[in-house]
């Protein structure tokens, strides 16, 4: 039986991995699930999986679910705010800890599970973006087990060889093909771009997503985040990791070697299947995702990324290159400026400009401590919320 915590248990990743975790409950055991504020999922989820702990970082929320667990007869514990998530993600009862909460919000628990050795599933890319280098050090301290739940990072890592130590070079490996769809807006006319609505950015073509990684990926700001994503799972420098627009979705990602040979990973574009490999992992367990039928596909295209359209991509590898605080201060500008868009407050084309400017405004310092981190988070913030209120 493996235990699990899973973070951010009602979004679109949480729902999934409840959906493969019911189709295995004689492997798979809930202990903990945690949302932000909606308290009625949560209370299904309750009923549906008894965990022994259920946490809301909203405080009405979290009396609302109390009382309906009362109610209910159940036995679940409800718990309330930040510090909790760090608890239910460290107990000693939990072997696995899901990270899937959205955000820089995500990071202190995703970090706190690390440090405590627990096995962790990563969707959160954000910890990486932030914390790169502090996080794979607890996870190489802790001897945490790492799996990656991002579809591209869980094809590479299928791709690579077992064991895998993060060296390039020794394993062979020439470079890391990171796909991308290109998103709603890869041949929207350049001068629509200004125009477009969030429901628009958020109707994604291929994959069904929550609201900020779907404007992300209109933006292909997720794209960037993945390239620095990339980089500290597998240890791979910003030149080698190589973006392939593949419209179809069906090839994950794939890795080069120095013989010729590319090897890939494919399936339908649905979430089960990374989430099912990282938690039977090394095992294979049915996921619920329907076969590929590749006679339907029947081509699959490939395209060179359109750096001028997109310009948060070439954000995001001049930030990895920067090194420091910049990804995290490129990161928080970014979720600043997602929410504004999503708001209606800013245009679709504002958000590079919006982190351009905050990155020409808070100085870049290096990364000591998780604080240096935190700090450069808030100030990134307050920039971004200044240039919005211009
Ligand atoms: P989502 O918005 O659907 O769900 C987010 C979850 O986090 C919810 O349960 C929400 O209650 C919780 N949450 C939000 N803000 C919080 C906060 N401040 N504190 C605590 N909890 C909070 O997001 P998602 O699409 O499931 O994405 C989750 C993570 O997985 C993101 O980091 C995303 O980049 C990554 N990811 C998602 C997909 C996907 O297909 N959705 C694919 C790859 C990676
Ligand atoms: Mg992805």
């Amino acid at each position: 039986m493996q235990r699990l915590t899973v973070l951010g248990s009602t979004g679109s990743i949480g729902k999934s991995t409840l959906d493969v975790v019911a189709r295995h409950l004689d492997k798979y055991q809930i202990i903990a699930l945690t949302a932000q504020q909606q308290d009625e999922l949560l209370f299904e989820q309750c009923q549906r999986f008894q965990p022994r702990y259920a946490v809301l970082l909203d405080e009405a929320a979290s009396e609302r679910l109390s009382k309906r667990i009362v109610a209910a007869g159940l036995e679940t514990e409800v718990l309330c705010g930040s510090a909790a998530l760090e608890r239910v993600s460290t107990l000693p009862e939990v072997d696995a800890v899901m990270a899937a909460i959205v955000g820089a919000a995500g990071m202190p628990p995703t970090l706190a599970a690390a440090q405590a050795g627990k096995k962790i599933l990563l969707a959160n890319k954000e910890t990486l973006v932030l914390a790169g280098h502090l996080f794979m050090d607890a996870v190489q301290r802790s001897g945490s087990v790492l799996l990656p739940i991002d579809s591209e990072h869980n094809a590479i890592f299928q791709a690579l060889p077992r064991g895998y130590a993060g060296n390039m070079q020794a394993s062979g490996v020439s470079k890391i093909l990171l796909t991308a769809s290109g998103g709603p807006f890869r041949n929207t006319p350049l001068e629509q771009l200004q125009q477009v609505t969030p429901e628009q950015a958020c109707a994604h073509p291929n994959w069904s997503m929550g609201r900020k990684i779907s404007v992300d990926s209109a933006s292909m700001m997720n794209k960037g985040l993945e390239v620095i994503e990339a980089h500290w799972l597998f240890n791979a420098p910003a030149d080698s990791i190589q973006v392939v627009v593949h419209p179809q979705s069906v090839i994950h990602s794939m890795v080069q070697y120095v013989d010729g040979s590319v090897l890939a990973q494919l399936g339908n574009p649905d979430m089960r299947t990374p989430i099912a490999y990282a938690l039977a992992y090394p095992e294979r367990i049915e996921s619920g995702v329907a076969p590929l039928d590749l006679f339907q596909i029947a081509k699959l295209d490939f395209v060179a990324p359109d750096f001028e359209r997109f310009p948060c991509l070439t954000l995001a590898y001049q930030a990895l290159r920067a090194g420091g605080t910049t990804p995290a201060l490129m990161n928080a500008a970014n979720e600043v400026a997602v929410a504004a868009f999503l708001d209606r407050q800013i245009a679709f084309l504002d958000i590079p400009r919006l982190i351009e400017a905050v990155l020409g405004k808070v100085a870049r310092t290096e990364v000591h401590v998780l604080q240096d981190v935190l700090d450069a988070d808030a100030a990134a913030r307050a920039a971004a919320q200044e240039w919005i209120a211009q």
